[in-house]
């Protein structure tokens, strides 16, 4: 490795987030390479090259190794023996694979946050139904079933209403094959979440309170600054700091937490990577989550993570009844919002519920966002070719 800048960067997964890793990465003009199983992933046309394989594939992550610098990955969900093996052979890993390992799991994960101080709920390791109708005598109901491993958006989530309900919540989440747990229900008034992000040299960036608001699970919103009393926003950033002290590694973290009645905080997740939450920070801080994970795994300082106004997220989902290959509709309606921005992923084919763009609002006042990007995600649709919608 010479001078930072031709750092090559190797990344697993080249889905929406390892696509906008990318173009910042390429603002600098990084060499890419990523493995995904899709020759046509959200980041196929941007990389140096392209490893057609999956992401567990570990002979497919040895050869990513060979032709990078630095590797880095978009989604937890990844061979992590097959990182420690490239970490074993000098290679870099940001953010570091003993890390991801506890954070994969989410048992393990909130074992750890429990062990070091930090507040997380409850929770026990659920194997059976049998396991399953203990917690709910610990806990009450309802309960939230969790599958440790391979969830997002919820999908892996299942809300225990009653022991009657033990049964289809195991069967749900297929028990049989993947270990669970319960958790005890968290009555928030709010979630939140704070990115952070440490550079090599330790130091740690920290970004403004996020507010999002979850429909079915899958995030629907992000509002910042969240509207927070100082005391709450006090303990969010300070959970989030003593997280980068319990968790090692370079790069982009992200603490989901929930906000209790009493305006303390509690994790609810970590992503050792960029997240949904912080997508605002692309159009309303000075430094991106993206840009400053690049900077990060690159050995460069981070930079300024202060809001310019306040932003407000909103995803754009595949809309219900729609599968097949992916049209948009309203991009004119949305990009006559003024301080609204697009982002479509490329993704070729839609589905219910799918992330497949979101859409960013800077505004001089959070109502004045908030309001234009219920505007501007009411104007736009991802439908399918097939369901008979035109694309303009
Ligand atoms: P992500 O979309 O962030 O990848 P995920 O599928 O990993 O999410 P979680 O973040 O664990 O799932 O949960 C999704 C949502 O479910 C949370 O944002 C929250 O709204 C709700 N939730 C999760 N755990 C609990 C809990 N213990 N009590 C109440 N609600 C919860
Ligand atoms: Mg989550």
């Amino acid at each position: 490795m010479s001078s930072a800048l031709s750092t090559k960067i190797g990344i697993i997964g080249g889905g929406q987030l390892g696509k906008m890793m990318i173009l910042e990465a390429k603002k600098m003009g990084f060499y890419v390479a990523i493995v995904d199983p899709d020759p046509k992933c959200p980041a196929h046309t941007l990389v140096d090259k392209h490893i057609v394989a999956g992401l567990k594939d570990r002979e497919a992550i040895l050869q990513l190794a060979e032709i990078s610098d630095v590797i880095t990955y978009e989604i937890e969900h990844i061979d992590v023996d097959a990182l420690f093996e490239v970490e074993k052979n000098g290679m870099p890993v940001y953010p570091t694979p003993a890390s991801l390992k506890i954070i994969q799991d989410k048992l393990t994960q909130k074992q750890r946050l429990i062990d070091e101080g930090a507040p997380a709920p409850e929770f026990v390791a659920a194997n059976s139904v049998a396991d399953i109708v203990a917690a709910g005598e610990k806990f009450g109901y309802p309960m939230m079933l969790k599958a440790r491993k391979g969830g997002y958006d919820g999908r892996g989530n299942f809300h225990v209403a009653s022991a009657d309900h033990a049964q289809e919540a195991y069967n749900a989440l297929d028990g049989e094959k993947n270990p669970l747990m319960v958790e005890k229900f968290v009555d928030f008034v709010m979630e939140i979440s704070v990115l952070a992000c440490r550079g090599k040299d330790g130091t740690i960036a920290i970004y403004p309170v996020a507010q999002n608001a979850h429909k079915d699970e899958i995030l629907q919103e992000t509002r910042v600054p969240a509207t927070i009393s100082n005391k709450t926003r006090d303990a969010a950033m300070a959970l989030a700091r003593q997280v980068m002290e319990i968790f090692e590694g370079v790069g982009m973290f992200c603490v989901e937490m929930f906000v209790h009645k009493d305006e303390s905080v509690s994790v609810n997740e970590i992503a050792p990577r960029p997240h949904n939450s912080g997508h605002y920070s692309i159009e309303g801080c000075i430094a991106s989550q993206f840009e400053n994970h690049v900077r990060a795994v690159a050995g460069l300082p981070l930079g300024d993570t202060s809001l310019f106004k306040p932003t407000v997220m909103r995803n754009i989902l595949g809309e219900p009844g729609h599968s097949g290959p992916a049209f948009v509709q309203g991009v004119e309606e949305v990009l006559s919002i003024p301080g609204a921005t697009l982002h479509i992923y490329g993704k070729q084919e839609t589905r219910a519920k799918r992330k497949m763009g979101h859409i960013t609002v800077v505004a001089d006042t959070l109502e004045d966002a908030v309001a234009k990007g219920v505007l501007a995600s009411n104007s736009l649709k991802m439908i399918s070719k097939e369901s008979g919608g035109n694309n303009d």
